[in-house]
């Protein structure tokens, strides 16, 4: 179970109903863009609307509490920031699946970008295909 009003805290933003209700929904579905958040979010909590569920993501991500994933042709994704990590992106159903690896290690890529002055921070890497269950229906 994720403490959610101590990630809050330390990002420095208050611990509101609506964040952590939003929180919970991601830390359980994954990777969602907004308007999956905001259909899941209304199931438990009928009172919350997709501006605010908008505006608060955006607070978050801004804040460094969650993590956009961009996507090649469909809206970009939201997950509550962790460990480096790429991801698997499934180019039929559009899910996308963790993989706990660091293609190229930080010291390795700082030294390959130093030749440019460029200072690494950190990597966002998405690895196209299809998925396991995809792949199922294809054959069926
Ligand atoms: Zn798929
Ligand atoms: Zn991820």
């Amino acid at each position: 179970m994720n403490d959610y009003m101590t990630i809050l805290k330390e990002n420095g933003l208050k611990a509101t109903f609506q964040r952590m209700h939003i929180l919970e929904v991601i830390g359980m579905c994954g990777h969602k863009d907004i308007d999956e958040i905001y259909a899941e979010a209304i199931k438990t909590h009928p009172s919350i609307s997709l501006a605010t569920v908008y505006k608060n993501i955006l607070i978050m991500t801004q804040s460094g509490v969650l993590v956009e994933v961009p996507l090649v042709g469909r809206k970009a994704k939201f997950e509550i920031k962790k460990d480096c990590h790429v991801h698997l992106v499934c180019s039929h159903c559009g899910d996308i699946q963790d993989e706990a690896i660091e293609l190229v290690d930080a010291d390795k890529m700082q030294k390959i970008l130093s030749g440019k002055n460029f200072f690494y921070s950190h990597q966002e890497i998405n690895i196209y295909g299809i998925c396991d269950s995809c792949q199922k229906i294809k054959v069926s």
